[in-house]
C-alpha cells in the first residue's frame, strides 16, 4: 500500500455524479482492492496505473482527516458523494480510518451525504452516520446469486455480509438504499424482488449490465465482457427482474439513482 499527501480532499463533482445533483465527491483512497471485474474507475485518468493492474494496488491519503476537519466548512449543507473512484469502506479502511475521520469531520458541518460502498465495515461507523440529518448509506448487492458474485466479483466481500450490514445500518436509524448495480446475472428474479421489497430501503437502483460494444459503463472491462458473454443473462432478463421489483416498490434505474438524499423536514 502507498501512502501520500493529498492536496485536497473534498472535489467538485463530474459527469453523471454531478448530473444526478452532486456537488461534490470524497475519496479517501485511489485504487480499489475489491478489483470487480466490471469497475469503470479503472479506465478513469485519476487512476495512474494500467487498467490490467486494477484491484492489485491502494493509494491512501495518509493526510486525508487533516484535510476534511481545515476544509469540511466547504461543503456544509451541499450534496456529497463518498465515494467516485474507490470504495470507502475496502479492508484498508479497517485499519487506518480515513472515511470513519472524514465522516466526524463531516458531522459537524451537515453536508448532504450518499456513502457507495460494497464493504459491510460501513456498518462499523454507524455512531457516526446516525449523527447526520441527511444521509443515505447506498449498499451494492448486484445479484443474489453468490456463485455470481465470486464470478464477476471475487474479492468483494459476501452477499449475506453485505445484508447484515444493511441491518445493522436499519437498525441503527440509518437511511439505506440497495443498489443492485450494475445488475448482474440473477438466479430467481421474483424471490430476490420479494427479498428487496420486504427490506424495504428507502431506495432501490438497478442497472442494466450488458455488453455496451465499447462504449464506455461498467461492462468496460475485457473480463467482464468475457464474463459476461459465458452466461445467458441479456435485456430481457434484466427487465423480468426489473419489473418483478417494480411490481412491488418504486425502482430507479441507471443515473436515475444516483441523487443526493432529502433535506429531513425538522433538519
Ligand atoms: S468496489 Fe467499487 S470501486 Fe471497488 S472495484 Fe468494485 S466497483 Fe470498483
Amino acid at each position: 500500500m502507498e501512502l501520500i499527501e493529498s492536496r485536497s480532499i473534498f472535489s467538485p463533482a463530474t459527469g453523471f455524479i454531478r448530473r444526478g445533483g452532486f456537488e461534490w465527491t470524497c475519496n479517501p483512497y485511489v485504487g480499489c482492492t475489491f478489483g470487480c471485474s466490471y469497475c469503470y474507475a479503472a479506465f478513469l485518468p485519476q487512476n495512474r496505473k494500467p487498467p490490467s493492474e486494477w484491484g492489485r494496488w491502494i493509494t491512501s491519503k495518509k493526510n486525508a482527516v487533516e484535510l476534511a476537519q481545515k476544509h469540511a466548512h466547504k461543503v456544509a449543507g451541499a450534496p456529497v458523494y463518498m465515494s467516485s473512484v474507490t470504495d470507502p469502506y475496502q479492508p484498508v479502511e479497517r485499519g487506518l480510518m480515513l472515511s470513519r475521520g472524514i465522516l466526524e469531520a463531516l458531522a459537524l458541518h451537515q453536508p448532504r451525504l450518499v456513502i457507495q460502498t460494497r464493504g459491510p465495515l460501513v456498518a462499523r461507523d454507524a455512531d457516526v452516520l446516525k449523527q447526520f440529518q441527511s444521509l443515505r448509506v447506498n449498499v451494492s448487492i448486484p445479484t443474489d446469486s453468490e456463485a455470481v458474485r465470486v464470478q464477476f466479483e471475487p474479492k468483494a466481500p459476501p452477499l449475506e455480509k453485505r445484508w447484515d450490514a444493511l441491518q445493522q445500518l436499519k437498525d441503527a436509524g440509518v437511511r439505506v438504499g440497495v443498489c443492485v448495480t450494475p445488475t448482474l446475472p440473477v438466479e430467481r428474479p421474483e424471490a430476490f424482488a420479494r427479498r428487496i421489497a420486504a427490506f424495504e430501503p428507502d431506495v432501490v437502483v438497478c442497472q442494466d449490465f450488458h455488453d455496451a460494444g465499447g462504449r464506455f459503463g461498467a461492462d468496460t472491462g475485457a473480463t467482464a465482457r468475457e464474463l459476461l458473454a459465458e452466461t445467458d443473462w441479456g435485456p430481457d432478463h434484466y427487465r423480468r427482474f426489473v419489473n418483478a421489483v417494480r411490481a412491488l416498490r418504486e425502482v430507479f434505474e441507471g443515473e436515475a439513482g444516483f441523487f443526493p438524499p432529502a433535506i429531513e423536514p425538522d433538519a
